[in-house]
């Protein structure tokens, strides 16, 4: 069977582009490959944080992710497994300094910002040691984490290739619409959930603040609403989240003005948002189950990753004692 990884840094708030971009989408991949999906904490220390708020906000997004239908799959905290750090290790030991700096994300995180952690270069031999870790074939994400998976298959080639077979190549996967679902005050920025603005709906917003915040999106000169990212990047963000929201095609949406465009764009959002509102009051209400949940996906997830970590560290040279 298909094997299947992805996981969310718990750096903020879940937002709209996140659940669109990846989340929902690696919820329909249950009904067709074994998944595993983590909360990424050690990801979220790459910036700087607040060690309360981190805990809070990491148990926040077990939640919503079961919210949001995960429970089919294996969800655990990544900390709680220490085979990603000691696999990432393997896999700096593997990448080089200059790939690691041309990273897109590395670049914009980075930028115009003082004290820069290490570990914020290294972040992606941490994201490949995740997804390598759980021989995953597909990694359902956003449109910006492309780089980062190509990264990943570049380093599990090179060290199959120097040290024999150990990984298996993995392959990003986007959604056909919303992989790339832009901030709604800021239409050519990305929706961001560390980077958060008036314009970044977040899944746990109450609707009336979800319908304000749409009805507000920054729309563009010119009254036709038509699907054209380049001249119209406010409007096409609108029918594309839509789109997503309804199953329905973008060239199936006919609009005279942007008036009616914004008010079924947030009736849709709105409406996606409650079951997953609804059934995280339910689980916030149960925190002894929440905890059951995440200690015995962990323990399973560790199962599950002894053997490729033993495979990873014979193959580097070594000794394997256990
Ligand atoms: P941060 O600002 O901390 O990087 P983020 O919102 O980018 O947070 P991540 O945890 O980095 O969220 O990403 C989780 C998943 O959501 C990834 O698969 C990512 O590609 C996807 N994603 C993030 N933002 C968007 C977006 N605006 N549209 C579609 N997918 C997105
Ligand atoms: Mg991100």
């Amino acid at each position: 069977t298909k094997r299947v990884f992805s996981a969310f840094t718990a750096s903020g708030h879940l937002t709209l582009g996140n659940l669109l971009g990846a989340m929902l989408p690696a919820v329909r991949l249950q009904d067709e490959a074994d998944c595993v999906y983590a909360v990424a904490n050690l990801h979220a220390l790459t910036v700087k944080h607040d060690p309360a708020l981190l805990r809070e906000r990491t148990l926040e997004m077990a939640t919503l992710m079961l919210a949001c239908g995960m429970d089919r799959s294996l969800v655990y905290i990544q900390s709680e497994v220490p085979a990603h750090t000691e696999l990432s290790y393997l896999l700096e030991c593997t990448a080089h300094y200059g790939e690691m700096r041309r990273m897109i994300q590395f670049k914009e995180k980075s930028a115009g910002n003082e004290e820069v952690r290490l570990s914020l270069l290294t972040y992606p031999a941490l994201m490949a040691a995740d997804i390598l870790l759980h021989r995953a074939h597909q990694v359902p994400v956003g449109e910006d984490q492309r780089q980062h998976v190509e990264l990943t298959r570049d380093l599990a080639l090179r060290f199959n290739h120097r040290y024999g077979e150990t990984f298996t190549l993995p392959e990003a996967v986007h959604p056909p619409v919303a992989a790339r679902v832009m901030d709604l005050a800021d239409p050519t920025a990305k929706m961001s959930k560390s980077r958060g603005s008036a314009g970044t709906i977040y899944l746990l917003d109450d609707p009336a603040d979800a319908h304000r915040k749409v009805m507000r999106a920054v729309t563009d000169s010119g009254g036709e609403v038509v699907h054209d990212p380049a001249n119209k990047p406010g409007v096409s963000n609108l029918l594309t989240i839509l789109s997503a929201c309804t199953g329905r095609p973008v060239e199936s949406f006919s609009y005279e003005g942007y008036g009616a465009l914004k008010r079924d764009v947030a009736e849709a959002v709105v409406e996606t948002l409650r079951p997953i509102r609804e059934r995280h009051a339910e689980l916030s209400a149960d925190p002894a189950e929440l905890s059951r949940i995440l200690t015995g996906g962990a323990a399973r997830a560790a199962e599950r990753t002894a053997g490729l970590m033993a495979a990873a560290r014979q193959a580097i040279g070594l000794p394997s004692t256990a």
